[in-house]
């Protein structure tokens, strides 16, 4: 595997593989990797010729007193893992490389960057699509993966695409967990023995909801009731929301039907954790439901 640090030899080699008609994979990673990245680098793999993983930490999508500064970082653990995955290059770009002197364009989806995780981090969403949509026309990828973990990221992803022509197929992939449901995420590294305990209290909620849905319930303040009750029973989680919304504007909706996501949000001490279910409600109830994706 290579590691390339600047845009130049990165496109040189890119228009390599291309000039050899091989499909290229990408895959956008704040590194500290574990199994939720190394199953985006598998399925990249599996799609195309020639896999990129990028691991920057972007300064911009962390707001002032977030965990930018002591956000876990392991390079070295990250390059042996992604060699190990086939990965065929490591793009980990300088903040100069990304955000040269004087750089001052950024890219603001409007409506989905405002909502949950939008108003929870103002300027989150910004931050991510502005990395994105450089990240992309660096790479210039075929195919880019990314977790349904951050289901609204990924269909913000999905809309700034088709709203700057972007030719690129963007691909989501299940959320791989532990095998007691808690989402796998770099920031469980945060969590002592008690609060990982805890934590297990997102997936709880969630299951409750979608049990509720694929047994008839169409209410969604029933549905966020039934998150909230859970939710708000651990006492070490402070819920932030408990949402039921459509899966493409994230927009909160009453009667669920068609393609839903369940958000939730909350912290356990100073550490802030989110996951989803996605449902397909008007399929038939044992087909309805993304069936969990669990670490071998
Ligand atoms: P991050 O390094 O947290 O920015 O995540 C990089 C990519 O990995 C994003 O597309 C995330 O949605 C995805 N990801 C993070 N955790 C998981 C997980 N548990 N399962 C699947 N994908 C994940």
């Amino acid at each position: 595997m290579q590691t390339i640090r600047t845009s130049q030899p990165l496109r040189a080699l890119i228009a390599e593989w291309r000039s050899s008609a091989l499909r290229v994979g990408f895959v956008p990673t704040m590194g500290a990797l574990h199994d939720g990245h190394l199953a985006l680098v598998a399925r990249a793999r599996s799609l195309t010729d020639r896999v990129v993983v990028s691991i920057f930490v972007n300064p911009t999508q962390f707001g002032p007193g977030e965990d930018f500064a002591r956000y876990p970082r392991n390079i070295e653990r990250d390059r042996k893992l992604l060699t190990e995955a086939g990965c065929h290059l490591l793009f980990e770009p300088t903040v100069e490389t990304i955000y040269p002197s004087g750089h001052c364009t950024f890219v603001d989806v409007e409506g989905i960057s405002d909502r949950l995780e939008g108003s929870a981090r103002p300027g989150h969403f910004r931050g991510v699509a502005t990395v994105v949509t450089q990240l992309l026309l660096l790479v210039a990828p075929d195919v880019a993966v990314f977790g349904e973990k951050d289901a609204q990221q990924l269909a913000l992803v999905r809309r700034l695409v088709r709203d700057l022509h972007v030719p690129v197929e963007i691909i989501g992939h299940a959320t791989i967990r532990e095998a007691d449901g808690l989402a796998l995420s770099s920031r469980n590294a945060y969590l002592s023995a008690s609060d990982r305990r805890s934590a297990t209290v997102l997936y709880r909620a969630l299951v409750a909801a979608r049990e509720a849905i694929v047994a008839g319930e169409r209410s969604g303040a029933v549905a966020r009731n039934t998150m909230r009750q859970i939710l708000d029973r651990e006492p070490a989680f402070r819920t932030e929301y408990a949402e039921v919304v459509d899966a493409a504007t994230f927009i909160p909706i009453e009667t669920l039907k068609g393609r839903i996501v369940l958000p939730v949000a909350g912290r356990i001490g100073d550490t802030r954790l989110i996951d989803n279910l996605q449902l397909d409600v008007d399929r038939s109830p044992s087909s309805s439901v993304t069936p969990p994706a669990a670490v071998e």
